[in-house]
């Protein structure tokens, strides 16, 4: 396997990003970063538990000399494609995460069952059986295998931290920004001296993140908004995320991500004449997607696709603007008057 110089370039003096194939996956690469110290280094992120990822991140490590056991993680959010190379790189380390997410991995970790609970939910909003099931045999592949397969006693090295906090790694101090929105304990590293920040999946410049329905975060797109609002206040002339390519002028991003969510919001407002289930008004919403009908949807974009018109609805629920029944179960949704 060969790493040109896409793949390991110094993005900011001893800061790598470490570009990492997702194969079969439409993000197509996760961002790892390195920075580097004089006695311990920082990796933050790490890719999806899949060898070819192991293999293109232990190449990168080797190539810029680090020495794992002077290694530390810090891990922006739970989801596979940044968590799940964990407990291979975990022996000597010490792992940092927000004390919230570090709550949802342990629970991801010791039961399984954590990820079926957003599976009933998402039937209870209309979504058809065969839909989910056929998207759970990608998901269950990337995402829930990666945590039957964590051993508990990778626990005893993860070490929790709260917002504010910081972590000193070569010239860098690095305050922990808890950002929920995307996850529930999503966080952001910012070193304000330098004016950069490590966004992970809170802002990409590419894509907008995905914003669905937790069972510890209920109104995620509110938390979400929140959390654009608090990054927004801070000098940042150069953002680091968790996909694509390194960003300028983070706020501008803000404002458009914002102004996305905002007529999602309306569009979604204005289709709720009468009763419908979440899942027969995702259907209806323009996605910004290559496909030219939902029909043609792969089975995993029509369940993250849910999970995004489910989050909005709660927000406008949450809002009084929108009401819900349950019917046979399903749970339906109509505009308030
Ligand atoms: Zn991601």
């Amino acid at each position: 396997m060969i790493l040109n110089n896409d793949h390991i370039s110094e993005v900011f003096p001893s800061v790598f990003r470490i570009r990492i194939n997702l194969p079969n996956n439409p993000l197509r690469f996760v961002n790892s970063y390195l920075v580097k110290g004089k006695e311990r280094s920082l990796l933050i992120d790490t890719a999806f538990n899949l060898e070819s990822c192991y293999d293109e991140l232990s190449f990168a490590l080797n190539y810029l000399n680090v020495d794992r056991k002077n290694l530390d993680l810090f891990i922006t959010h739970i989801h596979a494609d940044h968590i799940g190379l964990l407990d291979r790189f975990i022996k000597n380390s010490r792992v940092f995460m927000s004390n919230v997410e570090q709550e949802v991995v342990v629970e991801a970790i010791k039961h399984p069952d954590y990820w079926h609970l957003m599976n009933v939910f998402l039937l209870s909003n209309g979504m058809p059986k065969e839909i989910l099931e056929g998207a759970l045999k990608y998901l269950d592949l990337v995402y829930v295998q990666t945590y039957p397969s964590m051993k508990s006693d990778i626990l005893e090295n993860f070490k929790s931290i709260r917002d504010g906090e910081i972590l000193s790694y070569g010239d860098l101090d690095l305050q922990g920004l808890l950002t929920p929105g995307h996850s529930p304990g999503h966080m952001c590293l910012y070193d304000e001296k330098n004016k950069i920040l490590f966004s992970g999946d809170h802002v990409l410049f590419d894509i907008t993140p995905n914003i669905t329905w937790w069972p510890n975060l209920n109104n995620a797109l509110k938390s979400y908004f929140d959390s654009l609002e608090k990054i927004n206040k801070l000098k940042i002339e150069l953002t680091f995320p968790g996909h694509g390519e390194p960003g300028k002028d983070i706020h501008k991003r803000i404002e458009n991500i914002i102004r996305h969510h905002n007529k999602r919001l309306d569009e979604i407002l204005s289709s709720l004449y009468d009763y419908k289930n979440a899942y027969e008004i995702a259907r209806e919403i323009k996605w910004n997607l290559k496909y030219d009908k939902w029909e043609a949807f792969p089975k995993t974009q029509k369940y993250f696709a849910l999970g995004e018109t489910i989050a909005h609805l709660i927000y406008l629920k949450e809002n009084n603007l929108v009401e819900e029944k349950v019917e046979n179960e399903i749970i339906l949704y109509k505009r308030a008057l």
